[in-house]
């Protein structure tokens, strides 16, 4: 099939990568340049695991090329992919801005000598984009168009794993043509026996409003759940597992940490929330997990503080982790940016790694004076302290004696229960995280 995909970012890339290997034509647009001249120099210019072999192949086989040019990648596809961001505005609400400019672009161009063109959107939107994008295309245009939802459940980190065997697809639509067209697209990624589930417009749009926000609540939830184990001395590693266990609730986003980030999860749940409130409801579950997650944000902050005595000027922190998740560069709404910013407006000093992220914080957040370190040990040589806030796979297994021979103290706040508190006492760290007996540490 011959398919255009508009904007290419995480969602974007990812798509028009996977579609074209299993063996569409495939045209990514975006207006970046800086973005386009990356991806026609043959580099991916995210991080993404399995990306770039994929990426690499398609584009050497020809199915896979880049542009500027809406017309030219519209004019020659049949199907059409939306990947354009809809980020939050003011009031929570999700701005359509750029999906709808792009309608109008689309508008332009498209005649009723176009032929068919199935237009589908991937971007998180509020109930009734469909709609809305239908009747602003035909205000414009009378060429022959549909407007169907089909919604992106890839995690970053994970995206081409997650896109290449997805455990669904949801696809809102109401004609057979498109039924049709969707079945035989997403043929090779569900070979193992996952659905397509189709549904109308509107539920498909909310479906994948409700799988985030129900996601988030999961991770409030046991945020929460930390702190009161913190209060009774309980641990909440046992009660995550005591739970997990149960196949009703399940093991995944039991971990406690330092709050939700990422350019998703938090745009999502406020623009629900909006979306409730404009239908005057008050879905106050929405509004408590994000007031949950406004809390955790603190908590690591809030420990340091408490450990020096309310004061940290000079003092020599280290931190291990700047992406909003492992696996990922984005650094979009990351609880980093506020816990760092804090820490600097007290008067410590910041010294960094992330294996991926540090280029987009030097580049996003110029204003943060960070000092930045090639290898993890390397933040520790005089340290006062270590906060860890992204659990990359690389930070569970370090050489404790040598971080306590870097640092000038061996005090570690783990925002994400990487290590074991046992380990901890044995190495002799003193050592707090989330929700478990603290070792050594006295307020
Ligand atoms: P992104 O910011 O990484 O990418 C968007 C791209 O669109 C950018 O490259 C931008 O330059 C391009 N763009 C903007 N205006 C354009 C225009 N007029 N023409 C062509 N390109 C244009 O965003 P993303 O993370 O890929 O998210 C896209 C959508 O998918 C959002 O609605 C998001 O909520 C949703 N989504 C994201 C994820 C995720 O993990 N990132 C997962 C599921 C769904």
């Amino acid at each position: 099939m011959k398919i255009a995909v508009i904007g290419t970012g995480y969602v974007g890339l990812v798509t028009g990568t996977c579609f074209a290997e299993s063996g569409n034509e495939v045209i990514c647009v975006d207006i970046d340049q800086e973005k386009l001249r990356k991806l026609n120099a043959g580099i991916v210019p995210i991080y993404e695991p399995g990306l770039e072999v994929i990426f690499k192949r398609n584009i050497e086989e020809g199915r896979l090329t880049f542009t500027s040019n809406l017309a030219e990648a519209i004019l020659a596809s049949e199907l059409i992919f939306l990947a354009l961001p809809t980020p939050p505005q003011e009031d929570g609400s999700a701005d359509l801005q750029y999906v709808l400019k792009v309608t109008e672009e689309m508008a332009g161009i498209l005649t009723e000598d176009s032929g068919f063109k199935l237009v589908v959107n991937k971007s998180t939107v509020p109930v009734g984009t469909c709609a809305k994008v239908l009747s602003t295309f035909k205000a414009k245009s009378k060429a022959d168009i549909e407007v169907i939802s089909n919604p992106e459940f890839l995690r970053e980190g994970a995206a081409v794993d997650d896109f290449m065997k997805p455990e669904r697809v949801v696809v809102g639509c109401s004609s057979e043509r498109a039924v049709k067209l969707m079945t035989h697209l997403y043929k090779p990624f569900l070979m193992s026996g996952n659905p397509i589930v189709f549904m109308d417009e509107r539920s498909s749009e909310l479906t994948k409003y409700a799988a985030n926000s129900f996601l988030a609540m999961k991770i409030s939830y046991m945020n929460e759940m930390a702190l009161l184990c913190e209060k009774l001395g309980a641990n909440v590693d046992m009660v995550r597992k005591g739970i997990g266990s149960d196949s009703r609730i399940g093991k995944r986003f039991l971990f406690p940490g330092v709050g939700y980030g990422g350019s998703c999860f938090p745009k999502d749940v406020k623009a629900l929330s909006y979306t409730a409130k404009e239908n005057a409801y008050d879905f106050a579950i929405l509004n408590a997990v994000m007031s949950v997650n406004e809390k955790q944000k603190k908590v690591l902050v809030t420990k340091v503080l408490d450990f020096y005595n309310q004061d940290i000027k000079g003092k020599k922190l280290a931190v291990w982790g700047l992406a909003f998740k492992p696996n990922t560069d984005d650094i979009r709404e990351a609880p980093s940016l506020e816990i760092i910013s804090n820490l600097l407006d007290k008067g410590a000093e910041i010294i960094a790694f992330d294996p991926e992220a540090m280029h987009e914080y030097q580049k996003y957040h110029p204003e943060l004076s960070i000092k930045y370190c090639d290898s993890h040990y390397d933040t520790l040589a005089g340290a006062d302290a270590l906060l860890i806030i992204t659990e990359w796979n690389m930070f569970r297994t370090p050489d404790f004696a040598r971080m306590k021979s870097l640092m000038a103290h061996p005090v570690i706040f783990d925002g994400r229960n990487v290590f074991d508190s046992s380990e901890m006492q044995e190495s002799g760290f003193q050592y707090t995280s989330i929700g478990r007996p603290t070792i050594g540490l006295q307020a």
